[in-house]
C-alpha cells in the first residue's frame, strides 16, 4: 500500500477523534456525526459550526440552498452543503459533511442531522436542483416545508431535453423574474408556444417551484443557487483523491475561518443604516419612486398610482400588489414613495436582518477557530471504531 493511501485510510481511524477535538477545544457548540456500515465502515460524515446554526435560526432569510459538489477521488465522491444567504446576499455554510455516496440514503441521513439542527425553531424553505436526489430527500425528511428549484439548475435541465430552448434563454429569465401573476402568465404562454415539445413539461413542474409571482413568503427573492454555490467554490477545491478526510475537514474550517475573517472587517466598514446589498436595492427603487401618487384607504392599506397603474400596499401584512416587497424583504417604490410621504423612517420597512448592525452582530458573534494539530488531540473516554470504506 503506498504511504499516501495508507495515511488517507488511517484518518478515517482518526475521525471520532478529531471531531472530539472539534467540540471540546477549538470549535464549542459544534455538531458533528458520522455514518458508519454494519463493518464499522465509514459512508458519510455531518458538521456544523453550533454558533452559525444560532446565527442562521435568529439573524438570517429561512432559506437553505441544499446542493451537492462532486469529489474526484475514488474513496470519498460527493461533499454535502447546507447554504444559507446571509443579508449582503452572500452564501455561507451552515452545514456540511463529505460521503462515499451521492444517493437519496446519504441525504437523508445528512438532512435528518439537519432538521435535528433546526427543530421546531421555524419554517424553512429549500431551494435544490431539480434533477437532484436531494428533492425527494428533504421532502422525506422535512414533508411540510417548501422546496423549490434552482432556476439556473432548471434552464440547463430545460436545454437537456431539447437543445432548441437555448435559443430562448431570455424569454425563460423574464418569465422566471416577472413579479405579478399577469406578466408571468403572459411571458409563460409565449415560453410554450416557443418550445411547444416542453409546454407539457414545464406546466408540470409546479409554477410555485420556481416563478417568482408564484414564490411563497418563505422563497424570498431567491431564484437561484448557483450564484451562491459558486460563492462556496473555495470550499471544493481540491482534487479529493488519496486526500486524507481530516484534511477535506481542516479545508472547509480554514475556507470558513477566511470567510467570517473577511467579513467581519467588511461589515466594520459598513456605516450605520443598511447592508451594501440592500443600499444599492433602495438607490435603485428610490430613483422611480417619485412617479408615484399615494392615497391612505384604511388605517395601514394604501393606494398608489404610478402613470396609469395601481397599486395596493398594506403595512400590516408587508405586501404590496406589485410584488417586490412580499419577494425580496426589501420595500418597492411604492412603499418607498408612501413612508415618504407619511414621514416615517424606511428602515422600519426593511426585514431586520438587512440592517448593518443586525450583520455585524451576525459574524462579529463568535470566531471559527483552526483545527489542533494531532500531537495536541485530547482522546475521548469512549473510542468509536471507523474504519475506510471499501471500494
Ligand atoms: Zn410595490
Amino acid at each position: 500500500m503506498s504511504s499516501s493511501k495508507q495515511v488517507q485510510e488511517e484518518s478515517f481511524n482518526n475521525l471520532p477523534v478529531y471531531f472530539h477535538n472539534l467540540k471540546k477545544k477549538t470549535n464549542r457548540y459544534s455538531i458533528t456525526d458520522l455514518k458508519t456500515n454494519v463493518n464499522n465502515r465509514f459512508e458519510c460524515c455531518f458538521v456544523t459550526l453550533g454558533h452559525t446554526m444560532h446565527v442562521f435560526l435568529t439573524m438570517m432569510l429561512p432559506v437553505i440552498l441544499v446542493v451537492s459538489a462532486p469529489l474526484r477521488g475514488n474513496t470519498l465522491t460527493t461533499m454535502f452543503l447546507a447554504l444559507g444567504i446571509d443579508s449582503n446576499n452572500e452564501s455561507l455554510p451552515l452545514a456540511y459533511g463529505f460521503g462515499i455516496c451521492n444517493d437519496s440514503r446519504s441525504w437523508n441521513w445528512f438532512l435528518k442531522r439537519l432538521r435535528n439542527c433546526l427543530s421546531g425553531v421555524r419554517d424553512v424553505a429549500f431551494i435544490c436542483n431539480i434533477s437532484d436526489v436531494t428533492a425527494s430527500a428533504i421532502s422525506n425528511v422535512f414533508p411540510t416545508s417548501y422546496i423549490g428549484y434552482c432556476c439556473h439548475n432548471m434552464f440547463i435541465t430545460l436545454v437537456g431535453r431539447c437543445r432548441d430552448a437555448i435559443n430562448y434563454e431570455h424569454l425563460y429569465w423574464q418569465t422566471c423574474k416577472a413579479y405579478t401573476m399577469g406578466e408571468f402568465e403572459e411571458k409563460f404562454v409565449a415560453l410554450q408556444n416557443a418550445i411547444p415539445s416542453q409546454a407539457h413539461w414545464l406546466d408540470s413542474i409546479g409554477h410555485e417551484k420556481w416563478a417568482r409571482s408564484c414564490l411563497p413568503n418563505l422563497r424570498f427573492n431567491v431564484l437561484t443557487a448557483y450564484t451562491y454555490i459558486a460563492d462556496s467554490s473555495s470550499l471544493i477545491f481540491m482534487d479529493a483523491e488519496d486526500v486524507p478526510i481530516t484534511s477535506l475537514l481542516d479545508a472547509a474550517l480554514s475556507s470558513l475561518m477566511i470567510v467570517y475573517n473577511q467579513r467581519r472587517q467588511y461589515g466594520d466598514d459598513f456605516g450605520d443604516g443598511l447592508t451594501p446589498y440592500a443600499n444599492t436595492n433602495l438607490q435603485r427603487r428610490q430613483n422611480k419612486a417619485g412617479r408615484c401618487r399615494t392615497k391612505r384607504i384604511h388605517d395601514l392599506t394604501y393606494e398608489v398610482t404610478e402613470q396609469r397603474n395601481v397599486f395596493n400596499l398594506n403595512y400590516r401584512t408587508h405586501i404590496c400588489s406589485c410584488g417586490k416587497w412580499r419577494a425580496s424583504g426589501i420595500p418597492c417604490r411604492h412603499v418607498i414613495a408612501t413612508t415618504k410621504q407619511k414621514g416615517k423612517n424606511i428602515m422600519d420597512d426593511f426585514q431586520l436582518c438587512y440592517l448593518s448592525a443586525v450583520y455585524r452582530g451576525f459574524y462579529g458573534v463568535d470566531m471559527v477557530y483552526p483545527s489542533l494539530p494531532p500531537t495536541d488531540w485530547e482522546m475521548p473516554n469512549e473510542m468509536i471504531v471507523v474504519l475506510p470504506p471499501t471500494i
